[in-house]
């Protein structure tokens, strides 16, 4: 090995080394969070490389988002300086979906398919049911997308599903599957969790195609295998193991599967596997069980491959020992988990901190005051983030940032590419190129509003149905549809708009031309400009925006296809294919540096924060209340561990005695993971945070002091803190609630130190300017400011003057 590749080996530890260096065949790593296994993969794929076991070509790698893919591609980059043209890097779905644009003309479908998100999905999920008859109250087409999407993540066949089907439900639901199934296929429309399937199946139909690709990737490597599902696992099987179709497939009701029920046998003599699977994972962080993932695939990972090196990771680099001692103790009570030591040398590090705020309010504007602390002391706002279990949880947290004029960006929020003017253009685009699409065809044609109503529109699709063609071919000979002559007319205008962007298209536009085609062809662009609402000045801007990315796709592309000769089916098809697989945690990508991120933990997976605040902590929020229903409390842990094991260096987690989140404000109960938090390694205010037993409601300020203070028996902790000016929002929040012993007491009377102010009257606010109080309790006044409405401020930290 050269001196060059021994570069690689610097700065891990011997287990990494060991994992980096690992000769072939299958290999697991598995360690807790933040112990380099995304390191050493990274590390691993360019070893392979600068000592000549595989090219850039011959690797695959598989990450969870394709934020992690590029980041992954760039380390590679950078550790091998040079350029990573031809290594596959990506997520199971994009991989999947090249694969596709080649082989799925042997399935049926053309290479200009349409890849369909959930939005698209659910539409036709919707028509499906509908034209069956069934009650979409009882069977909604979200729930039923749900079940269809297990059974396909399952590898069940419709054929299969039936089977299994007991009852009317299951039998509605089976129905859907067949009904959407068909549809997709006459659309020639894959969802995403077609992409796998039908790689799966061509994979295993066609011998040939399987050798090539078994070929073509030497090596495999897996990021976050704990979250893989059954449908990702057979195709690890079909790339890397012998004999792939003698294996069944994991669930249990898809036994049938691989027997190859169109007689397509395994290939005779069919090369053995190479088997160099590395897949690296934690157990404990499994968190897509909702999904299908099988945590089973890690557990079992060892009884699959016999002879499987297993590599153990046990010293964290990311976080303080008092953070990982945190997550440690969490995490061990799950019974389902492999034990794991971790040990961290990054020091103690700060208290793990859990405040109990009065309400949701009070809790978002704490949260934001400790950023701006933090920032203070010189952490970036790139280096916190928010995280919560649900994506309600986050306005009043953005609220909060707004009003400190605090960057942030929302990962999870509505996409860009979700919005529904971006999606209109979209969908022009993927009608061109895929006029069977169906989905695309429905939103597009009355819109811009042209007289075609929904009547209109479901002539023309049944009219396309019963003939067998496509809406383009039944839109030059609408009359034939059975229009009455005023649909026929503007029908046949939308025709004219077709054909004519059709020929843009086959003249070589570029998509960014094309885009611009369409915008201005069907007047879309014209109507948005000639409204005056404010709301459509913000849709061209990203009409605006959407150009522009696709411009820079243009020159890209170009520049990664130099040879190709210019038509826009191809680029397009590209465009489309790269704006359809972009997931949520994606949107991270764009700008991490100098915002502060609030998502979901979810979302926040393999990602890592200086600080981060974990909000909403209250059991039926965090864990969820579906969960705690089912009894899947583990997962739910496995998802708190994820959260706590961001941090680097501060970590927080709060709940709010009340919380208005759907509806009015509700009694809270703090969450059942807050008690599993170690003592020691909490600050001393944390303590009383976790008894949340009695349920206070903030009272009016008048009353403090009214006989019958409960005495709390927490005043050891509490005394002598929370006096002067350095005292905490915490404090006030916590100890000037009504549960409030001597030591609450204490702390309520230095409140008398900041001014107080009745319902009434008149306040200037140093920001907001002048104002009347409408409201006020302890933590809280509520004024309604002249020149900017009704805000909540917190009492004590609001400076407001008497007027
Ligand atoms: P997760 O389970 O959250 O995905 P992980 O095991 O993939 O975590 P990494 O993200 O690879 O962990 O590493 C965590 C942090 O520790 C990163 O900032 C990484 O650069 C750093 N790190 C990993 N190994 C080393 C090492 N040997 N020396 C210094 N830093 C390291
Ligand atoms: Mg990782």
């Amino acid at each position: 090995v050269d001196a060059h590749a021994e570069e690689l080996l610097l700065g891990l530890n011997d287990q990494q080394r060991a994992a980096v260096v690992h000769p072939g065949g299958p290999l697991l790593v598995i360690a807790g969070a933040g112990s380099g296994k995304t390191r050493v993969l990274t590390h691993r794929v360019a070893w392979l490389v600068r000592t000549g076991q595989a090219s850039l070509g011959e690797i695959l790698a598989v990450t969870f988002t394709n934020k992690a893919a590029a980041e992954l591609r760039e380390r590679v980059g950078t550790l091998l300086g040079r350029s990573t043209r031809g290594l596959w890097v990506s997520t199971f779905h994009s991989a999947c979906a090249r694969i596709m644009r080649v082989e799925a003309e042997r399935l049926g479908y053309t290479r200009q398919f349409t890849i369909y998100d959930a939005d698209d999905a659910k539409r036709l999920v919707k028509r499906v049911l509908e034209s069956q008859g069934a009650d979409t109250r009882r069977f909604t087409p979200n729930a039923v997308a749900g079940r269809i999407s297990e059974h396909k993540n399952r590898l069940r066949s419709v054929e299969q599903a039936a089977e299994q089907a007991a009852g009317f439900y299951d039998r509605t639901i089976v129905d859907a599957y067949r009904g959407y199934q068909a549809q997709l296929v006459a659309n020639n429309a894959m969802d995403f969790d077609d992409l796998l399937g039908r790689t799966v199946d061509v994979l295993e139909r066609y011998p040939e195609v399987r050798e090539r690709y078994r070929n073509a990737f030497r090596h495999v490597l897996v990021d976050e295998y704990q979250d893989t599902n059954p449908a990702q696992y057979r195709l690890l099987q079909l790339l890397c193991m012998d004999d792939p179709m003698h294996l069944a497939p994991r669930d249990a009701g898809a036994e049938a599967h691989g027997a190859d029920p169109d007689g397509f046998g395994p290939l005779a003599g069919e090369e053995p596997g190479h088997r160099n699977l590395m897949v690296v994972g934690d157990d404990a962080q499994s968190i897509y069980g909702f999904r299908s993932a099988d945590i089973r695939n890690i557990l079992d990972f060892e009884q699959d491959f016999p002879d499987a090196e297993v590599i153990r990771l046990e010293q964290n680099y990311r976080s303080t020992q008092r953070i990982l001692d945190t997550a440690n103790a969490v995490i061990a009570n799950n019974r389902d988990q492999r034990p794991k030591r971790l040990w961290t040398d990054q020091g103690t590090g700060d208290p793990v901190r859990v405040r109990a705020l009065p309400d949701d309010h009070v809790e978002s504007r704490w949260v934001v005051g400790e950023i701006e602390r933090l920032a203070g002391e010189g952490v970036p706002l790139g280096q916190m983030a928010v995280l919560y279990r649900t994506n309600g949880l986050s306005r009043l947290v953005e609220t909060a940032l707004t009003q400190a004029d605090l960057a942030y960006q929302v990962i999870g929020g509505v996409r860009f590419f979700d919005r529904a003017e971006v999606k209109d253009a979209l969908a022009y685009l993927q009608w061109l190129l895929n006029p069977a699409n169906t989905v695309a065809f429905a939103r597009i044609v009355n819109r811009p509003r042209r007289g075609i109503g929904d009547t209109t529109v479901g002539r023309l699709l049944a009219h396309a149905e019963a003939l067998g063609v496509t809406p383009l071919q039944v839109i030059d000979e609408p009359a034939a549809a059975g229009l009455k002559t005023a649909a026929v007319r503007s029908v046949g205008r939308f025709a004219e708009q077709a054909a004519e962007l059709r020929a843009t298209m086959e003249a070589g536009a570029t998509v960014a031309d094309l885009l611009e085609a369409i915008l201005k062809v069907t007047g879309y662009r014209a109507e948005l400009e000639a409204s005056s609402d404010p709301l459509d000045e913000g849709r061209v801007e990203n009409l605006d925006q959407l150009h522009a990315f696709a411009q820079e796709f243009d020159a890209e592309d170009a520049a990664a296809y130099p040879d190709e000769e210019r038509a826009t089916l191809r680029p397009l098809d590209r465009f489309l294919q790269s704006t359809a697989l972009l997931s949520d945690a994606d949107q991270a990508e764009e700008a991490a540096t100098g915002r502060v991120t609030l998502m979901t933990l979810h979302n926040a997976k393999g990602l890592e924060y200086d600080a981060v605040f974990l909000v909403g902590c209250e059991d039926g929020i965090f864990p969820h209340s579906r969960a705690i229903d089912a009894g899947e409390l583990e997962e739910e842990r496995r998802l708190c561990y994820v959260g706590l094991t961001r941090a680097r260096k501060h970590l927080a987690l709060t709940w709010a005695r009340r919380r208005a989140l759907y509806g009015p404000p509700q009694p809270q109960v703090p969450s059942r993971f807050l008690r599993e938090l170690p003592v020691e390694s909490l600050d001393e205010q944390s303590p009383e945070a976790l008894s949340g037993a009695v349920q206070p409601t903030p009272r009016p300020r008048f009353e403090r002091d009214a006989p019958g203070a409960r005495s709390g028996g927490i005043g050891s902790i509490a005394r002598g803190r929370g006096t002067g000016a350095g005292r905490s929002l915490a404090d006030l929040g916590l100890r000037r609630g009504s549960e409030i012993g001597s030591a609450g007491r204490a702390a309520a009377a230095d409140a008398e130190a900041a001014p107080t102010f009745s319902v009434g009257a008149r306040v200037r606010h140093g920001k907001f300017g002048e104002g009347d109080v409408v409201a006020a309790d302890d933590e809280v006044i509520v004024v309604h400011f002249d020149d900017h409405g009704e805000r909540r401020l917190i009492a004590g930290f609001a400076r407001l003057e008497a007027v």
